[in-house]
């Protein structure tokens, strides 16, 4: 960036962190996204005199709402809620809910922010939205968790529908709350459409959208590997997280020829030095996706692996890095200690888990990086399958989705080469999905004029 961008990037910024005050979440995204989209921008003025850069900075709307409920013993709890529709110049609001404790305005503007490019670089008609609670599924009855969802849902819901706002799951939103919202959805807007995505299979769920978001990860990273001349065939992996985009992110990785060494909760990680192989990980699929089990009980079972309390997997010699647990969980440190032990690729399962500085570092030490809105965008792609079916009233085979989804993986990857090629061949990953994602909303944003 040379030094007038550095300028106007540093003044942009002070804006955004006055308007916004005590959101680090969002800042550190904004100024990600404005990295590479501010050169682009001044080069462009048409951009620049509409403001377009300040104007996508806000959301279109914040709804906050409080959430009481009972628990089972009586008594009365109190949580927060919001659902931040962010832009919705290119299709519907679409993006997940995250339940957990440290879910705030600041995370979700973040996450919503994101959304906007990672949708629009699907080449699907979707805008960007992210919303949740800071309630903590965790530890909670089935009933407990049901009556939450039910009384977040008698304010959501209108708010929401299959041509306005269109929620998911994301972060302890799986196929238990997602029943549990959209049959109050159900209940109260007496319309049984596409309103939510990550729908079960009997009540209009797609095939593939439990796997897409690990399997479009991998999928990317192999994408990014084939243009450098290699192969995920024999690479070693570090995986964090074991939840939804982890299990599915192993699954295709140990399909692709990679031996997966590690998987991790918030409490610590698993390290197994034979690999993760397919029965392995049908024990964490039912620990985690049934019994809602710690990742320490893996290492009862399987006496090749050790547990690693309280730290993360990046200390793990690997080939290939998948970060998909949460956001800043790949410190600089994390980056150096992963660039010193070989690491070829990283591939962002997570919404943006590397901090801001581990991925100039990586980009500068030649590791391949694949951004979340690029590498993770898979879930959501896949989510846009389903309201295209829904839409229509038929359902896809698994074939079918796990082809297209393939396709948009592919594409995604074509637009990153089309805006971030650099002059010496390589792609610069995060330039190219920032602009590529950026310019669709952009030129719609300047079609509808001021508003
Ligand atoms: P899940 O709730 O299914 O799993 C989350 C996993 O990450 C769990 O293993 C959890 O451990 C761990 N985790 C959560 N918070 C923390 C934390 N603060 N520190 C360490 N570990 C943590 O969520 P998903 O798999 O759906 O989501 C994971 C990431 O992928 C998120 O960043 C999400 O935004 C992103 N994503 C998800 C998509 C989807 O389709 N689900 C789509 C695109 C992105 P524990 O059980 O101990 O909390």
């Amino acid at each position: 960036m040379n030094d007038s961008a550095k300028f106007e990037l540093d003044n942009f910024m002070q804006g955004v962190m006055q308007r916004n005050p005590g959101e680090g979440e969002f800042h550190q995204a904004v100024r990600e996204v404005c990295e590479s989209l501010m050169p682009f921008v001044l080069d462009n003025r048409k951009y620049h005199d509409a403001n377009i850069l300040e104007r996508i900075t806000e959301p279109d709307r914040t709804i906050i709402y409080r959430v009481s409920w009972e628990d089972d013993k009586g008594n009365i709890q109190t949580n927060r809620a919001w659902r931040v529709q962010f832009n919705n110049s290119i299709g519907p609001y679409k993006g997940g809910l995250r339940f957990h404790p440290s879910v705030n305005q600041s995370v979700l503007k973040f996450l919503g922010f994101e959304q906007i490019f990672k949708n629009s670089l699907t080449g699907l008609p979707m805008g960007g939205a992210k919303g949740g609670a800071n309630f903590d599924p965790k530890g909670k009855s089935d009933r407990e968790v049901m009556r939450f969802c039910q009384s977040m849902m008698n304010e959501l819901f209108r708010h929401i529908g299959e041509d306005t706002d269109v929620p998911a799951g994301d972060i302890g939103v799986g196929g238990r709350e997602i029943g549990f919202l959209f049959g109050q959805f159900k209940r109260l807007a007496n319309r049984v459409t596409g309103t939510f995505t990550g729908k079960g299979l009997t009540y209009g769920g797609s095939l593939i959208r439990t796997e897409a978001t690990g399997y479009g990860c991998v999928y990317f990273c192999e994408n990014m590997l084939n243009h450098a001349g290699d192969t995920l065939q024999g690479k070693s992996c570090a995986i964090s997280g074991s939840g939804n985009v982890a299990i599915y992110c192993a699954e295709k990785a140990i399909q692709s020829g990679a031996k997966v060494l590690t998987m991790s909760d918030s409490a610590g990680t698993i390290y197994d030095q034979d690999g993760i192989d397919a029965d392995k990980l049908a024990f964490v699929k039912d620990l985690k996706e049934v019994r809602r089990g710690r990742i320490s009980e893996y290492v009862e079972k399987y006496k090749s692996a050790q547990y690693l309390a309280g730290k993360r997997p990046w200390g793990v010699k690997c080939d290939a890095a998948f970060p998909c647990a949460t956001q800043n969980e790949i410190s600089l440190e994390d980056a150096k200690v992963l660039i010193a032990n070989g690491v070829k690729v990283v591939a962002e399962g997570a919404n943006m888990p590397t901090e801001l500085a581990a991925v100039h570092l990586f980009q500068e030490s030649g590791v391949l990086f694949g951004p979340a809105k690029a590498a993770n965008a898979g879930g959501v792609a896949v989510s846009g399958l389903e309201q295209s079916q829904n839409s229509l009233r038929l359902s896809w085979s698994r074939e079918e989705v796990d082809e297209r989804l393939k396709k948009i993986m592919k594409e995604i990857h074509g637009k990153c080469e089309k805006y971030g090629s650099a002059t010496n061949g390589k792609v610069d990953y995060v330039k190219g999905a920032n602009i590529g994602g950026f310019v669709k909303v952009a030129d719609a944003m300047l079609a509808y004029g001021i508003v």
